[in-house]
């Protein structure tokens, strides 16, 4: 099952891919958690990309490109992935769809989140992120068990950078500009599901499951 997870930064693509990867147990590639462990590894893609995520614009395509494709060709991802936030232009998905067409697969489905930019900004004024394993809280809406600490791992949660009023702004702006574009794209070359974002995370997972089943019994009477 190959899947991308497309939508505006704060829709909760990160949360949901988390919880799908869980559940189908298929790796969930986020390019964003590999970008922020490469600047905290100050690596040679780090060091560079780092002013681009706090400006909240694009890392140059050469970058995010050299670090997903490696994921995606990994031994890892031969039954599948979930890929956050990779495309998030035009050329990424070329370069997506030629690299899958060289391993003779395709993306299954495109999962576009939606929700209304109120909503978007709430999400991620509020939000906190996992230190190490990058996992999304929300002080209010999602919080940990114990303040300050994962869940999952027990690492320190912080506020990410680039979660603040005017980086926030910016990505919306970047996000209309480059990424909104690949809805048509995908619309014509693949297969699109919108998915509404404004509800429950619990009533959220449970549509992506059920088109996700219904995917599987589509392939399972094709075959
Ligand atoms: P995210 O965690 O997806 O919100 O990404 C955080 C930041 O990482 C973005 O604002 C960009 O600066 C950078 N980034 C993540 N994914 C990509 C990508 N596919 N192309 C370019 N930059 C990216």
């Amino acid at each position: 099952m190959r899947l991308v997870f497309l939508g505006p930064p704060g829709v909760g693509k990160g949360t949901q891919a988390e919880n799908t990867s869980l559940k189908e147990n298929i790796p969930h590639i986020s390019s964003g958690n590999l970008l922020r462990e490469a600047v905290e590894a100050k690596t040679e893609t780090g060091l560079k990309a780092k002013e681009y995520i706090e400006k909240g614009l694009l890392v140059p395509d050469d970058l995010v490109v050299k670090i997903v494709v490696g994921k995606i060709t990994s031994a890892d991802c031969k039954k599948g992935f979930i890929l956050d936030g990779f495309p998030r232009n035009l050329s990424q998905a070329k370069i997506l769809d030629k690299t899958l067409n060289e391993l003779s697969e395709k993306i299954d489905k495109i999962f576009y989140f939606t929700t209304s930019e109120d909503i978007i900004i709430k999400r991620l004024s509020g939000r906190r992120t996992c230190k190490s394993c990058g996992a999304n809280y929300h002080e209010m809406f999602m919080p940990p068990a114990k303040d300050g600490v994962c869940d999952k791992c027990g690492s320190e949660l912080y506020q990410r950078k680039d979660d603040n009023p005017k980086t926030i702004s910016e990505r919306l702006r970047v996000y209309r500009e480059q990424t909104e574009e690949l809805i048509d794209y995908y619309r014509k070359n693949g297969e699109l599901i919108e998915i509404n974002c404004n509800g429950k995370i619990s009533e959220i997972q449970q549509n992506i499951f059920e088109e996700l089943h219904s995917m599987l019994n589509d392939k399972r009477k094709a075959e």
